[in-house]
């Protein structure tokens, strides 16, 4: 889990007096930092008793209402994938972040076909059901890693899971 937090250690030692400025927060290649906290997995979202697997905050923050005003605390974050649960995202504390404070449609919660399954490249359900063409596309492109999952995708997950098999 902690190898990308290593090899940015690597990375600043190496650098140059100016790199040794670049704090954490200024580099957007350890957006992954956010899960590597000894925080559990999952968690059970306080509404519909299910466990769910971690969400960086990063992702909550590009999701929500007014970012600004969200009392972020130093705790787990979970996304409930639930869609007959309005809780979106919960934390370890069960605070819950509820579907109408989130600005993003959630696609996988959404019974709508026009609903979005792949946010990097505006995928639609129904799009996806239709042909093949779309998923093939979005799996190179997450090969060649030129997807956003991670702010893009409300989950903060890749969403190929969540195409239609
Ligand atoms: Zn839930």
């Amino acid at each position: 889990m902690d190898v990308s937090f290593k090899s940015h250690r690597a990375y600043i030692s190496k650098g140059t007096p100016r790199l040794l400025e670049l704090t954490m927060a200024d580099c957007c290649s350890c957006s992954t930092l956010g899960l590597q906290k000894p925080f559990p997995m999952k968690h059970k979202c306080p509404v519909d008793g299910k466990k769910y697997g971690v969400v960086s905050p990063k992702t909550i923050k590009h999701h929500i209402k007014e970012p600004w005003l969200w009392n972020e605390i130093h705790q787990g974050y979970y996304f409930c994938s639930n869609p007959d649960c309005s809780v979106v995202y919960f934390g370890q504390d069960d605070s819950v972040i509820e579907k109408s404070s989130v600005r993003t449609e959630v696609g996988i919660k959404a019974k709508s076909d026009s609903a979005l399954i792949c946010y990097c490249y505006r995928v639609t359900k129904a799009q996806a059901k239709i042909n093949a063409q779309p998923r093939q596309f979005v799996t190179e492109e997450t090969k060649q890693k030129r997807c956003a999952c991670e702010t893009k995708n409300p989950s903060g997950k890749c969403c190929l899971s969540d195409f239609p098999k």
